[in-house]
């Protein structure tokens, strides 16, 4: 089923062989994803550059403002590789973990994170390969050498990624890698740049910095993943443009049943702070490989929906999997449904009159409930920086559509991602009255709403000033 005029909820789908060519992008696009994520832990530059050209392209063709988010990889630990591809970790037994490269055996294995013997400390748990194998550090040499118990053993293999719940790590959010790809990355027209493994609020301030010095207008993804990012939620969110909630090692590094209703919790979090928020990671995982999804995940996705998501993520199901286009479909029929539900209980906290941008919060707050009041069929914005978009949206207007103009297609392509955001180009910034006649004929040639509907318009006046939205008004479509 295509995506219909009234979906709320975005689809980010991340790109991969299964569909990085043009065509394969233009058919996701076409079933409905608002917003390409380019993972940067795989692949080359030369690789995602054709993929951001390849966007670039249907966006001018098609008059689309598909969004694209780099995310970077952060520091993901890894082992070394394993002499005989696999080695079986016997529960009870002991392991050496050292910093020396070394083809890995059941008795000695290569880490690749060279401060590993003074990052842990005896007790700590080391989780491999997503979890399914747990270790317990007994002693570190600070120098070299970790010695382990085999908690939970298994079969490991090369390259297998490393997380470490209990560890306070001190290396920096951004590694070396992520500084060379931010470089090309910062070169091309990319809306959203998504952080892992963020801990602090520091650490994406570090991210917006390097933006900001670059001249680049992309906005900051904070990747919730880490015990410590939990502990710190409400300064990450604050300081974060939107937030994502990776429940792939979130999921490895919290004790797995809390993952729900963090979820809601983060949700509720953001959605207070007017924070795009994404749910990420398996929530149409068997259709990597199976041209249907499971009952549960049809339900994880109806809940994503539910909790008040701005958007549910794709990973491998796009990226490598059998059925890209299939799995989108899939997920805008189940997107159509739980929207016929949603609950209005999220809705309208009243704007905060300590807040820096109170003006603005309550005229973004009172269109919502006006749009409620008047039953009208959509709240129409005017934007710079994307403020009022997130705004609106945050108040999850949901009889109402949001539709918002710009002068600045990037603002465009970034609002994708945003909660029932539709975007429309438009750079004729004259006079008030002017530009509300303009924008309501090009919704009404658009078919968007018709003669005797009722529209709110915000905006700010003097128009030539640009400030904050501090206009309110009412009209008829005649
Ligand atoms: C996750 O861990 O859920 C996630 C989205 O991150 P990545 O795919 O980069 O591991």
């Amino acid at each position: 089923m295509p995506k219909t005029a009234n979906q709320n909820t975005k689809i980010v789908a991340t790109v991969g062989p299964a569909c990085s060519s043009y065509n394969g992008l233009l058919d996701l696009a076409k079933a409905g994803v608002d917003v390409f994520r380019l993972n940067f832990s795989h692949g080359k530059h030369e690789e995602h550059l054709e993929v951001i050209n390849h966007i670039v392209a249907i966006n001018e063709k098609y008059k689309f403002h598909l969004g694209i988010m780099a995310d970077l990889q952060g520091p993901k630990i890894r082992i070394g590789d394993i002499a005989d591809k696999e080695v079986l970790l016997v529960n009870g037994k002991e392991i050496v973990f050292t910093t020396d490269p070394t083809p890995g055996t059941a008795e000695r294995v290569h880490m690749a994170l060279e401060s590993f013997p003074k990052e842990v400390r005896p007790g700590e748990r080391i989780l491999l390969d997503d979890g399914k194998l747990v270790l317990e550090v007994i002693e570190t040499d600070k120098h070299k050498e970790v010695r382990l118990k085999v908690i939970f053993g298994g079969k490991l293999s090369s390259k297998k990624g490393v997380n470490l719940p209990d560890t306070k790590l001190s290396i920096p959010c951004l590694t070396p890698k992520d500084l060379a790809d931010l470089e090309f990355i910062l070169t091309q027209p990319v809306n959203w740049i998504a952080l892992s493994f963020v801990r602090k609020a520091q650490d994406v301030k570090e991210l917006a910095d390097l933006i900001e010095a670059a001249g680049h207008q992309a906005k900051t993804i904070a990747k919730i993943e880490k015990p410590e990012a939990i502990k710190n939620i409400k300064d990450i969110i604050k300081q974060a443009n939107a937030v994502m909630i990776a429940r792939g090692d979130l999921g490895v590094e919290m004790a797995m049943e809390k993952l729900p209703t963090l979820q809601k919790e983060i949700i509720r979090l953001c959605i207070t702070r007017a924070r795009p928020v994404i749910v990420a990671t398996q929530l149409m995982d068997s259709m990597i490989i199976n041209p249907s999804p499971t009952r549960a995940e049809i339900t994880d996705v109806a809940n994503a929906v539910l909790d008040g998501a701005d958007a549910v993520m794709l990973s491998a199901e796009t990226s490598v999997g059998a059925h890209p286009s299939k799995v989108v479909h899939a997920m805008n029929k189940i997107i159509q449904e739980a929207e016929k539900h949603y609950s209005t209980s999220i809705q309208l906290a009243s704007p905060s009159p300590k807040s820096k941008t109170f003006w603005s919060d309550t005229v973004c707050y009172h269109a919502a409930r006006m749009a409620q009041d008047v039953k009208a069929k959509a709240i129409i914005g005017m934007t710079v920086s994307g403020f009022t978009a997130f705004k609106i949206s945050s108040y999850r207007p949901i009889d109402s559509r949001v539709f918002v103009f710009s002068d600045q297609i990037s603002i465009l392509n970034t609002l994708n991602l945003v909660w029932g955001v539709q975007t429309f180009f438009y750079d004729r910034f004259t006079s008030t009255d002017e530009t509300i006649y303009d924008v309501v004929n090009i919704l009404l040639k658009a078919g968007k709403v018709k003669q005797g509907d009722i529209v709110i318009n915000t905006g700010s006046m003097p128009m030539h000033k640009k400030y904050r939205t501090n206009m309110l008004k009412l009209t008829l479509v005649d």
